[in-house]
Protein backbone atom coordinates (compact mmCIF):
# COMPACT_ATOMS: atom_id res chain seq x y z
CA UNK A 1 0.00 0.00 0.00
CA UNK A 2 1.08 3.47 -0.59
CA UNK A 3 -0.27 7.26 0.33
CA UNK A 4 -0.20 9.24 -2.96
CA UNK A 5 -1.85 12.81 -3.30
CA UNK A 6 -3.96 12.98 -6.80
CA UNK A 7 -5.84 16.26 -7.51
CA UNK A 8 -6.20 17.68 -3.64
CA UNK A 9 -7.26 14.31 -1.96
CA UNK A 10 -4.84 11.77 -0.31
CA UNK A 11 -5.59 8.41 -1.55
CA UNK A 12 -4.31 4.77 -0.48
CA UNK A 13 -2.82 2.76 -3.33
CA UNK A 14 -2.93 -0.90 -3.59
CA UNK A 15 0.44 -1.74 -5.13
CA UNK A 16 0.01 -5.64 -5.08
CA UNK A 17 -2.65 -6.00 -7.57
CA UNK A 18 -3.64 -9.10 -5.75
CA UNK A 19 -6.82 -8.21 -4.46
CA UNK A 20 -9.36 -5.76 -6.42
CA UNK A 21 -10.76 -3.13 -3.94
CA UNK A 22 -9.45 -5.10 -0.86
CA UNK A 23 -11.13 -7.86 0.59
CA UNK A 24 -14.39 -6.77 1.61
CA UNK A 25 -15.90 -7.74 -1.54
CA UNK A 26 -17.38 -11.24 -2.89
CA UNK A 27 -16.33 -12.37 -6.79
CA UNK A 28 -19.74 -11.26 -7.80
CA UNK A 29 -19.81 -7.84 -6.57
CA UNK A 30 -16.15 -7.49 -8.30
CA UNK A 31 -18.18 -8.77 -11.48
CA UNK A 32 -20.87 -6.12 -10.61
CA UNK A 33 -18.23 -3.61 -9.92
CA UNK A 34 -16.54 -4.80 -13.04
CA UNK A 35 -20.00 -3.98 -15.42
CA UNK A 36 -20.61 -0.63 -13.88
CA UNK A 37 -17.65 0.71 -14.20
CA UNK A 38 -17.78 -0.72 -18.41
CA UNK A 39 -20.95 0.71 -18.81
CA UNK A 40 -19.97 4.40 -17.19
CA UNK A 41 -16.85 4.43 -19.17
CA UNK A 42 -18.82 3.62 -22.40
CA UNK A 43 -21.34 6.34 -21.50
CA UNK A 44 -19.47 9.32 -21.05
CA UNK A 45 -18.47 8.50 -17.82
CA UNK A 46 -21.90 8.49 -15.29
CA UNK A 47 -24.77 6.21 -15.55
CA UNK A 48 -27.92 7.59 -13.74
CA UNK A 49 -28.51 5.88 -10.32
CA UNK A 50 -31.75 4.53 -11.14
CA UNK A 51 -29.92 2.52 -13.99
CA UNK A 52 -27.34 1.32 -11.88
CA UNK A 53 -29.57 -0.04 -9.71
CA UNK A 54 -31.10 -1.74 -12.61
CA UNK A 55 -27.75 -2.73 -14.22
CA UNK A 56 -28.58 -7.09 -15.04
CA UNK A 57 -27.29 -8.97 -12.00
CA UNK A 58 -28.14 -11.85 -9.84
CA UNK A 59 -27.08 -9.61 -7.05
CA UNK A 60 -29.93 -8.35 -4.92
CA UNK A 61 -31.66 -4.87 -5.36
CA UNK A 62 -31.01 -4.48 -1.65
CA UNK A 63 -27.24 -5.55 -2.17
CA UNK A 64 -26.75 -3.75 -5.05
CA UNK A 65 -27.97 -0.64 -2.97
CA UNK A 66 -25.72 -1.40 -0.16
CA UNK A 67 -22.90 -1.73 -2.56
CA UNK A 68 -23.52 1.30 -4.38
CA UNK A 69 -23.49 3.42 -1.37
CA UNK A 70 -20.25 1.76 -0.53
CA UNK A 71 -18.20 2.24 -3.39
CA UNK A 72 -19.24 6.32 -2.94
CA UNK A 73 -18.57 6.16 0.54
CA UNK A 74 -14.83 4.51 -0.67
CA UNK A 75 -13.88 6.74 -3.09
CA UNK A 76 -14.49 3.91 -5.73
CA UNK A 77 -17.66 6.19 -7.29
CA UNK A 78 -18.59 9.73 -6.94
CA UNK A 79 -21.89 11.06 -6.94
CA UNK A 80 -22.73 13.67 -9.18
CA UNK A 81 -26.53 14.94 -8.61
CA UNK A 82 -28.66 11.87 -9.61
CA UNK A 83 -25.66 10.51 -11.57
CA UNK A 84 -22.48 7.66 -10.19
CA UNK A 85 -19.47 8.73 -11.50
CA UNK A 86 -15.93 7.38 -11.56
CA UNK A 87 -14.06 8.24 -8.49
CA UNK A 88 -11.07 9.57 -7.73
CA UNK A 89 -9.69 5.93 -5.98
CA UNK A 90 -10.36 4.18 -9.56
CA UNK A 91 -9.14 7.21 -11.14
CA UNK A 92 -5.76 6.44 -9.10
CA UNK A 93 -5.90 2.38 -8.90
CA UNK A 94 -7.40 1.00 -11.24
CA UNK A 95 -6.05 2.89 -14.37
CA UNK A 96 -4.96 -0.20 -16.74
CA UNK A 97 -8.45 -2.05 -15.66
CA UNK A 98 -10.04 1.56 -16.98
CA UNK A 99 -7.67 1.04 -20.00
CA UNK A 100 -8.97 -2.31 -20.57
CA UNK A 101 -12.85 -1.75 -20.21
CA UNK A 102 -13.12 1.12 -22.71
CA UNK A 103 -14.33 0.86 -26.56
CA UNK A 104 -12.79 4.46 -27.40
CA UNK A 105 -9.29 6.83 -26.58
CA UNK A 106 -9.08 7.64 -22.74
CA UNK A 107 -8.09 11.31 -22.36
CA UNK A 108 -5.22 11.65 -19.65
CA UNK A 109 -4.22 14.92 -17.76
CA UNK A 110 -1.10 16.94 -19.19
CA UNK A 111 -0.47 17.57 -15.60
CA UNK A 112 -0.83 14.55 -13.93
CA UNK A 113 -1.34 11.53 -16.18
CA UNK A 114 -4.75 10.44 -14.39
CA UNK A 115 -7.89 9.89 -16.64
CA UNK A 116 -9.96 12.81 -17.41
CA UNK A 117 -13.43 12.33 -17.27
CA UNK A 118 -14.73 15.67 -17.67
CA UNK A 119 -12.76 18.32 -18.61
CA UNK A 120 -10.77 19.66 -22.19
CA UNK A 121 -8.67 18.30 -24.77
CA UNK A 122 -6.68 20.33 -27.93
CA UNK A 123 -8.03 19.44 -31.15
CA UNK A 124 -4.79 19.40 -32.40
CA UNK A 125 -2.88 17.13 -30.40
CA UNK A 126 -5.38 15.44 -27.72
CA UNK A 127 -3.52 16.83 -25.10
CA UNK A 128 -6.41 16.64 -21.96
CA UNK A 129 -6.71 18.74 -18.80
CA UNK A 130 -9.51 18.26 -16.17
CA UNK A 131 -12.15 21.07 -15.38
CA UNK A 132 -10.77 22.32 -12.12
CA UNK A 133 -7.34 22.56 -13.92
CA UNK A 134 -8.52 24.27 -16.83
CA UNK A 135 -9.86 27.03 -13.76
CA UNK A 136 -6.42 26.56 -12.31
CA UNK A 137 -4.31 27.33 -15.54
CA UNK A 138 -6.47 28.88 -17.29
CA UNK A 139 -4.64 28.45 -20.66
CA UNK A 140 -4.66 30.58 -22.94
CA UNK A 141 -2.28 27.96 -25.21
CA UNK A 142 -1.96 24.38 -25.66
CA UNK A 143 -0.26 23.16 -22.29
CA UNK A 144 1.94 20.83 -24.32
CA UNK A 145 5.00 22.90 -25.35
CA UNK A 146 5.25 20.96 -28.53
CA UNK A 147 1.80 22.41 -29.61
CA UNK A 148 1.57 25.68 -28.27
CA UNK A 149 -1.47 26.24 -30.23
CA UNK A 150 -4.38 28.59 -29.10
CA UNK A 151 -6.38 27.14 -26.59
CA UNK A 152 -9.70 25.81 -28.00
CA UNK A 153 -10.50 22.48 -26.29
CA UNK A 154 -13.31 20.27 -27.11
CA UNK A 155 -15.09 19.42 -24.14
CA UNK A 156 -14.14 15.75 -22.23
CA UNK A 157 -17.75 14.28 -20.42
CA UNK A 158 -20.84 16.48 -19.93
ZN1 LIG B 1 -2.40 20.96 -28.40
Amino acid sequence: MELKVARGLVVLVNLSGDTLLGNSYTQLDLVFFRSLLEFILNNNYSINSNDALNTPSTLSKLHIEYLLDKFVESDWLVKSGNDLCIGIRSIVELSSLLDDLVDHDLYKSHFDGLLVTEGFYCKHCNTAITHSQSIQYNPSSCPNLQCKKPWKPRKIGD
